[in-house]
Parts: C-alpha cells; structure tokens; sequence
C-alpha cells in the first residue's frame, strides 16, 4: 500500500514522535523512507557579505537534523535515503513529495514554533492542504 514514505523532520519533540511512527510504518509496508529537512531560503540572506558562510552553516544545522532522525531510527529495518532541502520549507517539502512520487508523507502536527494553542503549524498545515497523496500528522 505505501511503498515510499517522505518523513519531514525539523528535530522538535513532535518531529521524534513522527520518526518514530514513520519508522514503523515503514518496516510494516516494507517500503523506503526518504528522510527531509528544508533549511531557510537563502534569498533571505541577500544583502550579508558572509552569505556562503552561512549557507553552509544552515547546511550543517539541516544535516544534523537529518542524523539525529537517522539515529532514532537505527532499529527500523526500512530502508533510508535522506534529502537536505533548501526552502521555502513547505515549498521544498510539497515539490520532493512530487518528484519522488511518495505515497504517504509522515510529519508532526506542530514543531519548533513557539505559539502555543493552535494545533498546526504553518508548514504541516501548508503541507496537508497541497499534497497530492495523504499525509499522516503525528501528535
Ligand atoms: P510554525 O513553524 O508555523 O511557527 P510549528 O513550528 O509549530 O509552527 P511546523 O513548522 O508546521 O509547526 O511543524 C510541523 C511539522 O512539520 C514538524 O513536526 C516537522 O515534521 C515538519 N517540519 C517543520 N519544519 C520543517 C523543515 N524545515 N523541514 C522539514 N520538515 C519540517
Ligand atoms: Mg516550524
């Protein structure tokens, strides 16, 4: 039924939960999971004269989110790919389920952002309303 699963991840207690369901789902369809994390656009840097210097500082922080999903899910037994992304996140999100014809995609609810009392963040609710397959958010 699922045979490629996207996980977006941002590291935030909600994402965990998401890994940790997506892990799951994945071994029990045998399908792929493609691990995402959509660092800021750099276009919102224009105007630093250090903006490579920050660039690959994004690039690491997102990379770093990437690995610690990837050691939460060191006993899954599905097989793993990893994206690193550059924004507009739900953008980024939205065209990597496109192009790699996903069949689920698997995120949290919320995520790092701090307002309290709404149930979904920007990017999940973003994300929900365009995919073009369905989309499990964890909470
Ligand atoms: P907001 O960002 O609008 O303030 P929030 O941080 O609470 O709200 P979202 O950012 O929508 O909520 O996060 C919901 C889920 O979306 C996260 O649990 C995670 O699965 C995914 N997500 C959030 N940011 C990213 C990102 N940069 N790259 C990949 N996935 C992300
Ligand atoms: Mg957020």
């Amino acid at each position: 039924m699922f045979r490629k699963i996207l996980l977006a991840v941002d590291g935030s207690s909600h994402s965990d939960l998401a890994v940790d369901y997506a892990g799951k789902l994945a071994a029990a369809f045998d399908a792929t999971l493609l691990i995402v994390h959509a660092y800021g656009q750099t276009s919102d840097l224009l105007g630093y004269d250090d903006i490579e210097k920050r660039v690959a500082a994004r690039k690491i922080t997102g990379q770093g989110v990437i690995d610690k999903a990837r050691k939460r899910l060191a006993d899954s037994s599905a097989t793993i790919t990893e994206d690193l992304l550059e924004g507009p996140e739900a953008e980024a999100i939205l065209a990597a389920a496109a192009t790699q014809k996903v069949d689920l995609v698997v995120m949290g609810t919320r995520g790092l952002g701090a307002i309290k009392g709404m149930l979904f963040g920007s990017i999940s609710h973003k994300v929900a309303q365009h995919v073009h397959c369905p989309v499990m958010l964890i909470r």
